[in-house]
C-alpha cells in the first residue's frame, strides 16, 4: 500500500527532505504543507540579499524544483490528532498520514519590549523571512539611517548590508562584545573595529528598554538613559524552535522536539528534523545539520540497511559579510586547561586563536587575513592531529621545523578533507563526480549539491575542478 508521508514546512530541512525521499525508490506519496507562500527558498542567502548582491530569483533552492509529491504552499498546519493519524490546515482540510515529519524550523525573537507587544510597526522589522527581507528592503528604500537590535551573527550581516545600501547603521547589544557565544572580548573588539571601519557604529553593554515608531521614524530607549532614533529598526535578539505543533499534539516537547538518533519524536509515526528539533539535549539552528538529518530521515523512511543513525558533527560558524571573513568552531570562548595561540593584530583587523587539547584542535576563531583558514576547518571538522609546528597552523608561515601545516593545494589535501560544509561534500566525493563524467564546475555542483548552501565553498570546487582538468590534460598529452 502506498505509504502517506506529510511534511509540515516547507524550509530548508523540509524541502529537502521531500527532494530526497523523491530521489529513493519506493510506494509512498509525499504532501508537503508549507506555512509561507514562496517556493521553498535558500534562507541563508537572505544576508546577500538584503545587501543587495543577489537577487531574489537567486535565492531560490534547487529542491524546490525537483520535489515531485503535492507541495502545498501558504497552507499552514494548525493541529495534529494522533490518533486519527491527521493533520489539519488553516483552511480547514484534513490529511491523513502514515509518517508525519515535523519540519517547523525556528521564529525570530521579538523581545518583550513596551512598544512592541501586539503587531509590529511597520518600520520595525525581525530578520528571518522572505517576507521579512522584503519588508525591510521597502522600509530601507528612501532611509537613511537604521538601527539593529542585537549584535549577534545575524544582527551584524543585516548591519553591514544596510551600511552597503548607504544607510547609517548603528548595532545596540546588551552585552560587553559582539557575537559572544562564538568569540572572545578580544575577538569581538577586532571585529567592532572593522565593523566600524565598514560605516556601522557599535553600542556595546546597553539593554533597550522600549521601542515608539510612528510614520517620522523609530525611536529606541536605551537603559543609561539615552535614546535612538533611525528611519528603521531590524530585530536580531535570536530565534525560538517553534515547538508550537508539537506541544499541542502531547510530543516530547524540551526547547525544541526531542528526537533520537533516527529522528522520531516521542511518537514513533511522527519525526522532527531541522530548527526545531533538539538531538541529544541539542539544538542545531543551522543549515548543515538540517541537511544532515534530512539525508538521515529519507533512508530511515526508505527502510535503508545498515539502518541510518544521526551522528551530529562539529560546527563551523561563519559570517557572510562583504569585507569580513570570521570562521568560529568549537569551544573557542573558554578558558580552560587547552594549550592556546593567539595572534592579534587589531590595526588591520586580524585576531586568531586556537585550542589544542591531546594535538586536536578543540575550537578556534580566525577574524580577517588568515590564510591558514580552510587548514584549521579541515583539521577540526576531521579531529586530526594539529602540525608540531604550531606557528605555521597559526600564521600560515613554517618555522623549518619538521611537521608543517598541510597546504590548501587541491592535490595535497586528504580525499576526506571536507569541501562544502553546508552539504558535507569531501574532496573525494568531487574527484569521484568528475570521474563519473561531471566535466565542469556547475556539472559538479549539480551532482553534488556542493555550493548549494551558503555558497563559500564554489572557489574551492572551481579550485578543484580546474586541477582535475588539468590532471586529464597532462594524462592525454603523455
Ligand atoms: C538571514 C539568515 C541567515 C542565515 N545564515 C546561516 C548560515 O550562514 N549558515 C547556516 O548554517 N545557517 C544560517 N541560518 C540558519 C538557517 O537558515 C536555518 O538553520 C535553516 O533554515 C533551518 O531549516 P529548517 O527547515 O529547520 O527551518 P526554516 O528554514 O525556518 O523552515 C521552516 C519552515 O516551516 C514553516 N512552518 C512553521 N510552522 C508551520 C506550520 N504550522 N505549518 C506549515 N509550515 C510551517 C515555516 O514557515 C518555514 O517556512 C540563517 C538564517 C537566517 C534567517
Amino acid at each position: 500500500m502506498t505509504e502517506r508521508v506529510v511534511i509540515v514546512g516547507n524550509g530548508m530541512a523540509g524541502a529537502r527532505l521531500a527532494a530526497e525521499l523523491h530521489a529513493r525508490a519506493g510506494d509512498r506519496k509525499v504532501t508537503v504543507l508549507g506555512a509561507e507562500p514562496h517556493r521553498a527558498y535558500n534562507r541563508i542567502m537572505l544576508s546577500a540579499l538584503l545587501a543587495g548582491r543577489i537577487r531574489e530569483r537567486d535565492v531560490a533552492l534547487a529542491e524546490a524544483a525537483g520535489h515531485g509529491g503535492d507541495l502545498r504552499p501558504g497552507v499552514p498546519v494548525t493541529g495534529i490528532d494522533r490518533a486519527g493519524r491527521t493533520v489539519r490546515t488553516a483552511d480547514g482540510d484534513r490529511i491523513g498520514y502514515d509518517h508525519l515529519v515535523l519540519a517547523t524550523g525556528s521564529r525570530a525573537v521579538v523581545p518583550p519590549l513596551p512598544g512592541l507587544d501586539g503587531e509590529l510597526p511597520r518600520r520595525v522589522v525581525p530578520f528571518r523571512t522572505l517576507d521579512d527581507c522584503r519588508r525591510i528592503l521597502a522600509v530601507a528604500d528612501g532611509a537613511r539611517s537604521a538601527l539593529v537590535l542585537g549584535g549577534g551573527l545575524l544582527g551584524l550581516e543585516a548591519a553591514r548590508a544596510l551600511a552597503t545600501r548607504g544607510l547609517a547603521t548603528t548595532v545596540v547589544h546588551p552585552t560587553g562584545h559582539l557575537m559572544e557565544r562564538q568569540l572572545d572580548p578580544a575577538a569581538g573588539a577586532v571585529l567592532a573595529g572593522t565593523l566600524a571601519g565598514l560605516g556601522v557604529t557599535i553600542q556595546l553593554a546597553v539593554a533597550a528598554t522600549g521601542v515608539a515608531a510612528d510614520a517620522a521614524g523609530v525611536r529606541l530607549a536605551l537603559a543609561d538613559g539615552r535614546s535612538l532614533h533611525a528611519d528603521l529598526l531590524v530585530l536580531s535578539c535570536g530565534v525560538r524552535p517553534d515547538t508550537t505543533l508539537a506541544a499541542a499534539a502531547g510530543l516530547a516537547v524540551r526547547r525544541g522536539v526531542v528526537v533520537d538518533d533516527r529522528l522520531r519524536t516521542s511518537d514513533e509515526r511522527i519525526s522532527a528534523i531541522g530548527d526545531c528539533a533538539e538531538h541529544d539535549g541539542t539544538l542545531t539552528g543551522l543549515v548543515a545539520p538540517a541537511w544532515a538529518q534530512a539525508g538521515v530521515l529519507a533512508q530511515v523512511l526508505s527502510g535503508a540497511e545498515p539502518p541510518a543513525r544521526y551522528r551530529p558533527r562539529p560546527a563551523v560558524t561563519r559570517l557572510k559579510a562583504a569585507g569580513i571573513d570570521l570562521a568560529a568552531m568549537g569551544d573557542a570562548t573558554g578558558d580552560g586547561p587547552d594549550e592556546e595561540l593567539t595572534f592579534t593584530d587589531p590595526a588591520r583587523g586580524t585576531y586568531a586563536r586556537l585550542r589544542i587539547r591531546d594535538e586536536r584542535l578543540t575550537g578556534a576563531i580566525l577574524l580577517g587575513d588568515n590564510p591558514t583558514i580552510g587548514t584549521v576547518i579541515q583539521l577540526f571538522d576531521r579531529g586530526q592531529p594539529v602540525p608540531a609546528d604550531r606557528r605555521s597552523l597559526l600564521l600560515g608561515r613554517a618555522s623549518g621545523a619538521a611537521g608543517t601545516a598541510p597546504a590548501a593545494s587541491p592535490a595535497l589535501m586528504p580525499d576526506a578533507a571536507t569541501v562544502c560544509q553546508c552539504n558535507a561534500v569531501t574532496k573525494g566525493a568531487l574527484v569521484s563526480c568528475w570521474r563519473s563524467g561531471a566535466r565542469s564546475v556547475d556539472a559538479v555542483l549539480a551532482a553534488t549539491r556542493a555550493g548549494t548552501g551558503c555558497g563559500g565553498c564554489r572557489d574551492a570546487v572551481a579550485g578543484i575542478v580546474d586541477w582535475l582538468s588539468q590532471a586529464d590534460s597532462v594524462e592525454v598529452t603523455r
